[in-house]
């Protein structure tokens, strides 16, 4: 049985009431562990360790900042078998899924751990030789940071580490549901030497922990991952307050597949990013727009790839895919099919829970689904795919953009011009064109639109992390 505490100054330590949640293991059913639950007090104290921690930790060199991400790196990475049968128990997906997870979070703390070597300010020239101006770059100061449950080890690590990288301390809010997996990883960087408070770890009532910290004067800036509407009310708040953010929220990724395309790659490559971690991924591939020359031919192929995904326990090796990590996704997957076939779609693959433990559900396909049924409109956040025939590019970009979502687009197309046209026409903020090739360390990551606003990957996340002072000074 897991025991999670919180990390305020340093030290683990029950919440200031001993309250503790409850966290249970999606495959049964069962309470796999608890976690400690943050009282005012404790919110107060870890802001506060944030705060106090901050006038050393900024003043740390980038050199060593760098070497100490690089050892919390290393230490994750050994502990890599340890921490991934606790994420399958407590999130669901695979085990080869959360060690695939652990090992993103190793290459993004060695990622940004090489970028904290690598803030630099600039020169520019002045209008006389006696006039010197720099642009100076420094971190923003104490940060909160709200992760979520879907990928709880590999979400903290893009907050975390970008912001320590670049100076910052950090409150990290990690998921009550997958509480352990985040404990884990925060216990790397304390073993490896991270002074007392510059990383502080939270759980309890979200809406607590977020308006606390959010409206705390000493907390400059707010960094969310999750859903569009918390993601909407918790910018509210930080405008309120007057806070850089970065906002990572909801996806409806629709994928363009043309007649040129190669269809059994594109129908391979698909079928596995579309049943990852059960479909509970931003940028998972959701509305699938088809060239109707080859509608069938690549539902044909999908549906045969989605019929060979073995849905079971994580910790089995032969399962492919997990429960949903909680059974607010049952309750939405079984909404969405039911409204789907009243509305006039065609279930062509699943669209059932599987037994009575577990959240366990079917890998799904839904075709001939018209715009109008909810889960067009609103993410499944779940495993399932909507395929819909298109008549021409125009048709497809028109539909690609009709939502208020802009994360991610998929495009397979062996035409450079419709590449490009895609490329120029998709409203999003990351495209992917015949394979998937999103969420690597050095490469941007977020979103426009209801998507949010602001990137936890590559350069940009480090800059999220940074103000720019402007300095004139004339030396005569
Ligand atoms: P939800 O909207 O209740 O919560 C989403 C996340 O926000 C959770 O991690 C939750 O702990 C946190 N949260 C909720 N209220 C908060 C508050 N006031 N302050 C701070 N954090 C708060 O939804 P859910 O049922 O947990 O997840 C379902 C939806 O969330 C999905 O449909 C999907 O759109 C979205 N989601 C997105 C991501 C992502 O990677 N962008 C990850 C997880 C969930």
């Amino acid at each position: 049985m897991q025991d999670t505490r919180l990390l305020i100054d340093g030290r683990w330590a029950a919440g200031s009431k001993g309250e503790r949640l409850e966290v249970f293991n999606p495959a049964t059913g069962e309470v796999f562990g608890h976690a400690a639950v943050a009282t005012a007090e404790d919110i107060e104290r870890a802001a506060a360790a944030a705060h106090g921690a901050f006038a050393a930790w900024s003043k740390v060199s980038g050199f060593e900042r760098s070497g100490l991400l690089k050892a919390a790196a290393a230490l994750l990475k050994e502990r890599i078998e340890t921490i991934a049968p606790i994420l399958t128990q407590e999130q669901g997906k695979p085990l080869s899924e959360a060690r695939g997870e652990l090992g993103n979070a190793v290459n993004l703390i060695e990622f940004f751990a090489e970028e904290a070597r690598r803030i630099y300010g600039r020169d520019i020239p002045g209008r006389t030789p006696a006039v010197v101006q720099t642009v100076r770059k420094e971190p923003v100061g104490p940060v909160a940071a709200f992760t979520p449950w879907n990928f709880p080890v590999a979400q903290s690590c893009r907050k975390i580490a970008a912001g320590l990288a670049a100076g910052c301390t950090v409150v990290l809010k990690g998921s009550e549901e997958t509480p352990h997996s985040v404990a884990a990883l925060v216990g790397c960087f304390v073993d490896a030497g991270l002074p007392a408070g510059a990383l502080n770890l939270l759980y309890g009532d979200p809406a607590m922990i977020s308006s606390q910290l959010i409206a705390d004067r000493r907390i400059r800036k707010v960094s969310f991952t999750g859903s569009t509407p918390v993601g909407k009310k918790l910018a509210a708040l930080a405008g309120a307050h007057m806070k850089r953010t970065t906002f990572e929220l909801g996806g409806h990724a629709p994928v363009l597949v043309f007649r040129d395309a190669d269809i059994d790659q594109a129908a391979t490559r698909l079928a596995g990013a579309k049943y990852r971690n059960a479909g509970q991924v931003c940028i998972s591939p959701t509305r699938f727009l088809v060239e109707e020359d080859v509608l069938e031919e690549f539902t044909d192929k999908f549906v045969a790839q989605v019929k060979a995904v073995k849905v079971g326990n994580g910790l089995d090796p032969q399962s492919t895919m997990g429960p949903l990590a909680n059974p607010r996704r049952i309750d939405a997957m079984e909404r969405l099919v039911a409204d789907a076939v009243a509305g006039g779609a065609t279930l062509a693959a699943g669209g059932s829970r599987i037994g009575n433990a577990g959240n366990f559900f079917e890998p799904t396909v839904l075709t001939d689904v018209p715009t109008t049924i909810a889960a067009m409109n609103e993410e499944p956040f779940g495993p399932m795919a909507l395929i819909r025939p298109f008549k021409g590019i125009d048709e497809a970009l028109s539909e690609a953009n009709r939502l208020d979502y802009g994360l991610a687009a998929y495009g397979y197309t062996r035409s450079s011009e419709t590449a490009h046209r895609m490329a120029s026409g998709i409203e999003t903020g990351m495209l992917s064109i015949n394979h998937h090739g999103l969420s690597l360390p050095e490469t941007p990551f977020g979103g426009v639109k209801d998507s949010g606003y602001g990137s936890e990957g590559g350069v940009e996340a480090v800059e999220a992390y940074l103000n720019g002072k402007f300095v004139t000074h004339a030396t005569f």
